[in-house]
């Protein structure tokens, strides 16, 4: 449980303290000229400046603890953000932006944002990430379903588009792919379409060749599997009623579908299209920081704060600043 009487949720100077601590463990380092000489970093403490400043003697700028983060240029006091970080990072099927505005005392489009910002926080750079697996490790995949989509096109699974219709089922649903390495972490993309050459890209990407691969024995893949990409694909026949057979089965993906289709459901029933990747961040957020791998709601909510840098330039692409 989230103590919400701690007072880094209630003092924004205690907030910034817990988050200076989480962000600078050696201290802190200068976010323009990447200093990290602490002789050569000053505090601008108790110099009629805003708490929280320091200064560079080597590019001789300024800065503070949220310059270069998704809280950067917010009028949201910090311990707000702590406590909505803290909130997402420990509510099991995620939190409504509503429920947050209550909460906070923030307007509703603020609650929004900020939500918004805290998932780009736990949204892992897939492309700078260690790959999923390794040698003797299994990684299982599945894609499903979610919501609605504009498109009506239906796809043929090789990707070339068959042809157009009014849609129903995968038609004109959402896909998302999913992996999950077994005991351990969880990667999920939505795509425009599941078909092989998707899948087996981002097979390619995120999973180490050493790995074994465990699926159903789904349509998107070919008989032969994905062979090349993985040491070896193995599959059970769900059609045949085979869920598992000695240690191959896809449980651990299907566990994670059912939490996120829990939340997609309950909590976010109204999300559009072009923001399921940041829900699915959320969900892969959780599900990879979970209490079963040893990770506390305390821990978890540390670790979103770690993922505040670098983040900035993306969510400005798709969401104005107006807080
Ligand atoms: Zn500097």
């Amino acid at each position: 449980m989230v103590d919400l009487t701690n007072p880094i949720f209630t003092d924004a100077d205690k907030a910034r303290e817990h988050l200076e601590a989480q962000r600078w463990p050696e201290g802190p380092y200068c976010p323009h000229c990447g200093n990290i000489d602490q002789a050569r970093i000053r505090s601008m403490k108790g110099k009629a400046h805003r708490p929280g400043l320091y200064n560079c003697r080597e590019c001789r700028k300024q800065f503070s603890v949220t310059v270069g983060t998704v809280f950067e240029r917010t009028k949201v006091p910090l311990n707000k953000w702590l406590m909505a970080t803290y909130l997402l990072s420990a509510s099991k099927k995620g939190m409504s932006a509503h429920q947050l505005h209550r909460t906070l005392g923030v307007t509703y489009k603020t609650a929004w944002f900020m939500f918004h910002r805290i998932r780009e926080a736990m949204r892992v750079d897939t492309a700078n990430a260690e790959p999923m697996g390794g040698k003797s490790k299994v990684v299982e995949a599945d894609e499903t379903y979610q919501g609605k989509t504009k498109s009506t096109r239906k796809i043929s699974v090789d990707g070339r588009v068959k042809y157009q219709n009014k849609g129903r089922g995968p038609a004109n649903k959402r896909p998302v792919i999913a992996l999950v390495e077994r005991g351990g972490k969880a990667r999920s993309f939505h795509v425009p379409y599941a078909t092989r050459p998707v899948v087996e890209k981002i097979v390619a990407e995120n999973i180490a060749k050493e790995s074994r691969l465990h699926t159903d024995e789904s349509h998107l893949y070919s008989k032969s599997g994905v062979p090349g990409l993985v040491a070896k694909h193995e599959t059970v026949r769900h059609s045949a009623d085979e869920y598992v057979r000695g240690d191959v089965y896809s449980n651990s993906v299907e566990g994670y579908f059912s939490i996120f289709k829990r939340g997609m459901k309950g909590v976010y029933q109204h999300c559009s299209e072009k923001h399921l990747h940041r829900y699915l961040a959320e969900f892969d957020f959780r599900f990879s920081n979970r209490t079963a791998l040893g990770v506390n709601d305390t821990d978890r909510a540390n670790e979103a704060l770690k993922g505040i840098t670098g983040k900035r330039l993306t969510y400005r692409r798709t969401s104005e600043a107006l807080l």
